[in-house]
């Protein structure tokens, strides 16, 4: 990676502003400089901006909702000292990641990066370190706090927080949240520049912002979920029935119901099976006890290997390596067999009776 480190641009007040349209169900994001944003907005081509991005509603809820990188602790740490007090290649090493941060497409992350470059650089510039030379601090003091404070929806499990707090209160899920996370504030403009639109600001933390946005979904009947498919957040019109995200989720979801109610409909149909034919060589050994003077022992003994091997063909239809036709094939032929054993054994039977009489002649 380059460790010249020139790709964050340094802002002055850098910013980040939504605007986000229950209509058209889409949410416009914007980062750079404030009065920037506004020229753009108002189709200067020479405006100046830094991220630009219209996407999906609710998408910064799910930036927001993503844990952070691990990479933060360390850059956290290295910007917190004074570069002349530590390690060179660890602070060289943090400013990588803080590119790394910059550089994701999750745009809460992109902002974080920006602010603590800005920070930093203000922190950085001839005056500061001269105030702080002279009132004999070495360590740039509250730099730690300042990240904490930027990085809040990102350290604390945004996700969990909105999804208890939908269970409870769906009418309006803000009254379960913590009094600590309505800290902080936000600035709104307005624009004219595709119809009326209100775009609300973020010039240090987001969390105003988010708290701005879940008010507006709510207040449409919409709710985070997380997709059992494709595990996306997205929103839904319900806050506690689990819903699929789209189209191509339900239709998946639809197969894999398909499937395992074929397989459901196929281990009854088997173990039916089953159970009707051994009903079936079951009644006919009774019969066979029942006449007494019968030798019914090789049909018992026959019965004995069908259910033996009978236990064996249903662990393979189970596992899929014997075709459910293949099984009913089997199964009929047993029933052809126990039919055959039967009748020699009923013929052996009369050949006896017949002799018996025979010899009483
Ligand atoms: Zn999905």
């Amino acid at each position: 990676m380059n460790s010249n480190f020139l790709e964050i641009p340094i802002v002055q007040k850098g910013v980040l502003a939504i605007s986000i349209n229950i209509e058209k169900q889409k949410e416009h994001v914007l980062i750079g400089e404030l009065d920037e944003i506004k020229l753009f907005l108002n189709g200067f081509s020479s405006a100046q901006i830094i991220s630009e991005v219209k996407r999906p509603i609710g998408t910064f809820i799910a930036d927001c909702c993503n844990p952070i990188p691990n990479i933060i602790s360390n850059i956290r740490s290295a910007f917190s000292r004074e570069v002349n007090t530590q390690n060179k290649d660890f602070f060289e090493q943090a400013k990588n990641q803080l590119f790394e941060l910059y550089q994701s497409n999750n745009l809460c992350f992109q902002f974080y990066a920006l602010h603590i470059w800005q920070e930093y650089n203000k922190r950085q510039t001839k005056t500061k370190k001269l105030f702080m030379k002279s009132n004999g601090i070495n360590s740039m003091p509250n730099f730690m706090d300042y990240i904490e404070d930027l990085t809040l929806p990102s350290r604390i499990s945004m996700e969990s927080e909105i999804i208890q707090a939908q269970k409870f209160y769906d009418v309006t899920p803000l009254d379960a949240f913590d009094s600590i996370l309505f800290q902080g504030m936000a600035t709104y403009f307005y624009t004219l520049s595709n119809g009326f639109s209100e775009y609300v600001v973020a010039d240090f933390t987001v969390m105003p912002v988010l708290i701005f946005y879940l008010n507006t979904i709510y207040n449409n009947h919409q709710y985070l979920q997380r997709c059992k498919v494709c595990n996306r957040l997205f929103l839904a019109h319900t806050a506690n029935i689990a819903t699929l995200c789209s189209d191509e989720c339900r239709r998946v979801q639809s197969r894999l119901n398909k499937r395992k109610y074929d397989n459901v409909k196929k281990d009854i149909s088997y173990e039916k099976n089953y159970k009707n034919n051994y009903m079936y060589w079951y009644n006919k050994l009774e019969k066979l006890k029942k006449m007494r003077t019968v030798n019914y022992q090789p049909f018992e003994e026959a019965f004995q290997s069908f259910c033996k091997e009978a236990r064996v063909k249903k662990k393979n239809v189970k596992d899929g390596s014997l075709s459910v036709s293949s099984y009913d094939d089997w199964i009929l032929s047993q029933r052809n067999n126990a039919d055959e054993i039967m009748s020699q054994i009923l013929r052996g039977q009369s050949q006896k009776k017949k002799s018996n009489l025979g010899q009483s002649f």
